[in-house]
């Protein structure tokens, strides 16, 4: 009768023993590096090669961009997120443009979420283009957002990337499924911008909700500089 208590408490160390081990999930060390899968969406995508200036490609995953640096940097005196977790591809910039309104040195630095359809047709336009413009590509740009009157940024990734104007884009890479999702990170000319708050509280752990949506009804005033992809294994 001892040794079967014996045995019995025995066993039932032994039984929590696996749910105790497996409790604190495994943190990675080094996340894994899904810019090859970024790179092979992109070419999923058709978009026109000419569009892209490689040599302003970086990688944010965890491996790539790590823990140390900065969650948060400035750009014409205002802050903005890095975008943590995205893969960003440079898109080519009208060179005088760009120099002769100094985009890189006074101009914010905004996000504009939207979907895969809609990159040709931005990226081609060189600038965001407003609700029902006429495009290039012989199309209208329709946005459905109630105000049809401004474009919308965000200063923050997060906020940016909410599905209702970042959709999920499933696919399948190398056997493997993933959920994508497509943001323009833009230089924006200060010049005009209203800063509203966020429509969703506490989005961003990084930015104040009181200023976190952006909208402007100047033309030509918001440029995008590179594509970012994020994927996440489904
Ligand atoms: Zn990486």
């Amino acid at each position: 009768m001892g040794s079967g208590c014996s045995k019995k408490t025995t066993d039932t160390t032994l039984a929590l023993t696996p749910t105790t081990v497996s409790k604190p999930a495994p943190v990675p060390k080094t996340a894994e590096c899904l810019k090859s899968v970024c790179v092979a969406y992109l070419k999923k995508l058709k978009l026109n090669i000419k569009y892209f200036n490689r040599k302003r490609n970086k990688c944010y995953c965890a491996s790539c961009y790590d823990s140390t640096q900065p969650n948060v940097l400035t750009a014409a005196n205002t802050k903005y997120t890095v975008p943590r977790g995205w893969v960003a591809f440079g898109i080519q910039v009208d060179n005088a443009f760009a120099t002769s309104n100094k985009i890189f040195d006074n101009w914010y630095t905004t996000f504009f979420g939207t979907s895969k359809d809609k990159l040709e047709d931005i990226i081609r336009n060189r600038f965001i283009p407003f609700p029902g413009d006429h495009l290039l590509s012989g199309g209208t740009f329709v946005l459905n957002l109630p105000d049809q009157n401004h474009v919308y940024t965000s200063p923050s990734i997060n906020y940016a990337s909410l599905e209702h104007v970042c959709p999920i884009d499933t696919m399948t890479i190398d056997g493997t499924s993933y959920d994508f999702q497509v943001v323009l990170q833009c230089k924006q000319n200060p010049a005009d911008v209203q800063k509203l708050r966020s429509g969703k509280p506490k989005v961003c752990k990084y930015l104040s909700d009181a200023d976190l949506q952006w909208k402007t009804d100047q033309r030509s005033s918001v440029v995008p500089t590179h594509l970012l992809i994020r994927a996440k294994k489904r």
